[in-house]
């Protein structure tokens, strides 16, 4: 069963929902504050940047870009 995380636009309640069929995503409503602005989050897998010192910007400054003054070279 598909069920889908909603975020209510008036309180910002994060909600989740078993939902049956698409047309049920319209007529939503927040069970706090029961306003029918519900709006689908996708709940995407965290997915966080965690590229090791590849690509640290400022340690370290590429020969093309050198600021006046550097002293890497
Ligand atoms: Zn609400």
């Amino acid at each position: 069963m598909p069920i889908y995380e909603f975020k209510c636009k008036k309180c910002k309640n994060i909600f989740e929902r078993l939902i049956f069929s698409p047309t049920e995503e319209g007529v939503l409503s927040c069970p706090q504050c029961g306003a029918k602005q519900a709006e689908k989050v996708m709940s995407a897998p965290a997915r966080r940047k965690s590229k090791g010192s590849s690509d640290s910007a400022g340690s370290s400054c590429s020969a093309t870009s050198c600021p006046p003054g550097c002293s890497c070279h």
